[in-house]
Formats: C-alpha cells, structure tokens, sequence
C-alpha cells in the first residue's frame, strides 16, 4: 500500500497508566506515530449513560497500512492501554477511530471507512475542521468544514 493518509479520532474518559484522559490522549497520539497534524484537546461532556467528561482529539497520520491493518494497529494500542473487551461507554481508557482515509471508502461488516458516525458527532467534526478543514467526505462530497457547519445548524 502507497503512503496514505488517515484522520483518527481519539477519546478517553477514565484514567489510565498515563494519567488523566487528556493524558492518555495525548500519549496515544505518541503511540501512533506518523502524526502530520493534531487538534487541541477538547473536553466533551459525557455521552450515553456514562457521567464521565470525555477527552477528544483528531489526529492526521500518514502510514503505508491498508486499512484492516490499521485497525488492527489501533487495537492493539487500545488493547496495551488497558481497554479491555466489553469496556464500552461506561469508561474507557481510549479509543481509536478511523474517521477518514485518503483513499475513499471502505466498506466491511468490521470495518466501514468513512465512519458510519461521525458527521452526527460534535466531538469528532469539532476537533477534525481544526486539522482538515478542506478535506471532503467521500460519501457526502462536503468539506469537513461544511459537514460541521451543517451539524451546529441543527442543533
Ligand atoms: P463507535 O463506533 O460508535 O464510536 P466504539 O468506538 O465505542 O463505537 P468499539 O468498541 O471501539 O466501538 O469498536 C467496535 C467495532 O467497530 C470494532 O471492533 C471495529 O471492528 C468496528 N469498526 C467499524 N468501523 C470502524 C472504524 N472506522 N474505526 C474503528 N473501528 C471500527
Ligand atoms: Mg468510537
Ligand atoms: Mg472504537
């Protein structure tokens, strides 16, 4: 696979061997090497039936791995954070989603490129518009500018 260029979103809402969320979000950033670009930390209020405020960031990274293996990457840095299988909304150390991918869409039952959620979600397009504001959907054809424009317009 050529090099090509993901946006991965992050978030944390329970402390880990790093410290605070913004602490594991900011270490799973270093985990992830090949970062071109990162948003500030933004601290979200808790969503589902979890009270804890989230951590959130969006990361650019540029990496020769096809998706599948970039997903599997990014679950074994999950998993050596301490994410254990069935920590869900409740608290989780961090999560890493992979939002977009230079090369279009991918399309698998475990694994859907762009993903299936993001434009509904306040906490990925706020921190996203911060490192590619210009970088357009392929599903929808808008910017992540105008995506983000489009969802505070409906709120
Ligand atoms: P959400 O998808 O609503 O953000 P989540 O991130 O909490 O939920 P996880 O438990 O981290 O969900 O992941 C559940 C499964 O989602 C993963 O095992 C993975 O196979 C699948 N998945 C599908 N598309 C993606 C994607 N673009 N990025 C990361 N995981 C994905
Ligand atoms: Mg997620
Ligand atoms: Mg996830």
């Amino acid at each position: 696979m050529p090099r090509t260029s993901y946006a991965i979103a992050i978030g944390s809402n329970r402390r880990g061997r790093h410290g605070s969320p913004a602490q594991e979000v900011m270490a799973a950033i270093r985990a992830l090497g090949g970062v071109t670009a990162a948003s500030p930390i933004h601290h979200t209020p808790p969503l589902g039936p979890s009270k804890r405020r989230f951590a959130n960031a969006v990361t650019l990274i540029e990496s020769n791995e096809a998706p599948p293996a970039l997903l599997r990457r990014l679950k074994g840095i999950e998993h050596a954070f301490g994410r254990r299988r069935g920590q869900n909304w409740a608290a989780r150390v961090i999560d890493l989603d992979i939002v977009l991918w230079s090369g279009g869409s991918w399309g698998e039952p475990r694994l859907t490129v762009p993903h299936r959620l993001f434009r509904q979600r306040d906490f990925v397009l706020a921190p996203l518009v911060q490192v590619a504001p210009d970088w357009r959907d392929p599903v929808t054809g808008l910017s992540m500018r105008q995506l983000y424009a489009r969802l505070r317009r409906k709120r």
